[in-house]
């Protein structure tokens, strides 16, 4: 599960964050929408712990992340201890982020060798498993310049499989996608979500969210103004704020 409590984050007088109350339990999807600027993508790096709060903290199955508790005052985690909790948190972003110089088998085979978690044999295989996963299976050679988009975005997605986190994060995953390509990569978010992947996906994909979410959320001003279930938040938003935003997406 991960829990944020109580989490604010300001630049400045900016007030970004502001008193955010999250629980994803194990194996649940939760939908993020809001308008830009509303904090989503913080929301995440906070999780992340990209981001520090200035208030509040966030655990991943009961652990805190990124801090932990010294004579009565947060402290952070050495650089060492807060990347080996980052591997257990998968992060997709808007915008893929491959390595282009490496195959895609290598992209999704290079952070379990370099964690240490697989030897390079196994770590391959195991990329292959993946790709087949993301219907990538005959891709593994090609360089991520040769790929499409979707296929870049999937295998973006195999590659943060590939260290088995306990969480994944998803930060606009097809909003840089042409509109024919924005299927095939939710189809595979779909896919894990069956499976039982627990998921925190920030989208406008509104759709997806009815069809997928076990919670949606929404934020506005760096506050949850509502969650519920997909036929709360989406067909019976309570919040003004709520109905605004929807007729604007919808
Ligand atoms: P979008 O839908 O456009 O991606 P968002 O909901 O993800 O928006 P955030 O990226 O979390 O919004 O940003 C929330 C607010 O915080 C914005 O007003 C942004 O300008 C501000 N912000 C984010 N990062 C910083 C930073 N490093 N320094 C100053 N302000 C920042
Ligand atoms: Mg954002």
């Amino acid at each position: 599960a991960v829990e944020v409590r109580d989490v604010h984050k300001w630049y400045g007088a900016h007030r970004v964050l502001d008193g955010v109350d999250l629980t994803v339990r194990a194996g649940e999807v939760t939908v993020v929408i809001g308008p830009s600027g509303s904090g989503k993508s913080t929301l995440l790096r906070v999780i992340n712990h990209l981001e520090q709060p200035q208030l509040g903290h966030v655990s991943l199955d009961g652990e805190l992340v990124g801090v932990r508790w010294q004579r009565g005052r947060l402290r952070e985690l050495s650089e060492h201890q807060i990347l080996a909790q980052r591997r257990r948190i998968g992060f997709v972003f808007q915008d893929f982020n491959l390595f282009p110089h490496l195959t895609v088998l290598d992209n999704v085979a290079a952070a379990p060798v370099a964690t240490g978690l697989l030897r390079k044999p196994e770590a391959q295989r195991l990329a292959h498993t993946l790709l087949g996963r993301v219907g990538l299976g005959e891709k593994a050679d090609a360089y991520p310049r040769q790929l499409s988009g979707g296929q870049q975005q999937r295998v973006a997605i195999a590659r943060a499989l590939a260290l088995r986190p306990g969480v994944i994060l998803f930060d606009e995953p097809t909003s840089a996608l042409d509109p024919e390509l924005v299927g095939e990569v939710l189809a595979v978010i779909k896919d894990l979500a069956a499976e039982g992947t627990t998921l925190i996906v920030v989208t406008h994909e509104i759709a997806f969210a009815r069809e997928v979410a076990d919670r949606v959320v929404f934020m506005d001003g760096g506050r949850i103004l509502e969650h519920g279930t997909p036929g709360e938040v989406l067909d019976h938003p309570q919040h003004p704020r709520t109905r605004a935003f929807l007729s604007r997406v919808l």
